[in-house]
């Protein structure tokens, strides 16, 4: 039987913690990877998803401003080279010592095709030649074998990031948001990727209305049993036009203080493994579409209070990960 003491400094001191680091960052681990700073460039290849388009559930998530992944509304833009030019030229004074970019396949859902039409849309992202790798942001009802197949093809050639939205282990949560799928799909998806050539990431939202603080962190130990690489955190937030704004202003969902957050987020990352990397911390969207909670938006300042949390209570990720 596995330990299930809590592990300490003198037990595991992984290479971010003899950094200085409280947790494994994504930027940690892309300069392990690559040896300098790596950043991903948003790409939209015009995907739809299923639960937009009525395969799985009409009207999309709850809280997904998804009337632009309606097919009837995909304007052309860019093909996936002079996407890959834009974001480039918008990121050189930003990013002054980046110089190389990882494809990020991010809106809607970006395996949502046959293999036939995903393969040239990958293969043109890789072509750019500072593009060092593919993240392909996608829901785990829709990666058939043949698709996991492509995923571990590209993954054997370069550096692949496939990333499942899975959002909560609670299945009620999942039908509250108009999900379209259980969490059965995730953990489906996650056999089914298991030993591949690419890394695996999941989405996760903490705040989702019903559920309890004890919920929240079943959803943390659940994601360290099904062992994805990384995952992406932040609160449930709302944009305009949605069925949650709907909902916020009518005072039926309230949304988390960013005091709860910070908290809540770290009891989250002291369950999680620390091998596992912790791609993101808080989400946002453009100001003009965002709702709530304001604090949303000073991404750097939650960042600030999570750090001087995890300070303040001298802890680390992975301090009570349980094998
Ligand atoms: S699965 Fe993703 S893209 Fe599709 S509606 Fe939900 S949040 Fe939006």
């Amino acid at each position: 039987m596995q330990s299930t003491k809590p592990l300490t400094s003198t037990s595991f001191f992984p290479p971010w913690r003899q950094a200085g680091l409280r947790f494994y960052s994504y930027r940690f681990r892309l300069k392990e990877l690559f040896g300098t700073r790596v950043q991903k460039v948003s790409i939209d290849a015009g995907f739809t998803c299923p639960n937009v388009d009525g395969t799985v559930a009409k009207g999309g998530c709850t809280f997904c401003d998804n009337r632009s992944f309606s097919p009837s509304r995909r304007l052309p833009r860019a093909d996936i080279r002079g996407q890959i030019e834009q974001s480039l030229a918008r990121m050189r004074n930003r990013y002054t010592d980046c110089e190389k970019f990882i494809a990020y396949f991010q809106p809607a859902t970006n395996t949502y095709a046959p293999v036939e039409r995903l393969r040239p849309l990958y293969e043109q992202a890789l072509a750019h030649p500072q593009v060092v790798g593919l993240a392909v942001g996608t829901r785990p009802d829709c990666v058939p074998d043949d698709v996991i197949g492509l995923l571990n093809e590209f993954g054997e050639r370069t550096y692949v990031s496939v990333e499942y939205g899975m959002q909560t282990m609670h299945d009620r949560s999942l039908e509250w948001m108009n999900r379209g799928c259980g969490h059965d799909s995730m953990i489906d998806a996650m056999q089914r990727s298991q030993l591949r050539k690419f890394e695996i990431s999941a989405h996760a939202i903490l705040d989702l209305p019903g559920e309890s603080h004890a919920d929240m962190l079943a959803t943390a130990r659940e994601l360290a049993r099904l062992e994805v690489d990384g995952v992406k955190l932040h609160n449930l937030y709302c944009v305009k036009n949605t069925k949650l704004a709907d909902q916020v202003a009518t005072g039926e969902v309230k949304l988390m203080e960013q005091a709860d957050y910070v908290k809540t987020v770290v009891d989250f990352i002291e369950l999680l493994p620390p091998t596992m990397v912790i791609e993101r911390l808080s989400g946002d969207a453009p100001p003009d579409y965002f709702i709530g909670p304001k604090w949303c938006l000073n991404k750097g300042a939650v960042k600030r209070e999570i750090d001087a949390e995890m300070e303040r209570r001298d802890t680390w990720q992975g301090k009570f990960w349980e094998r």
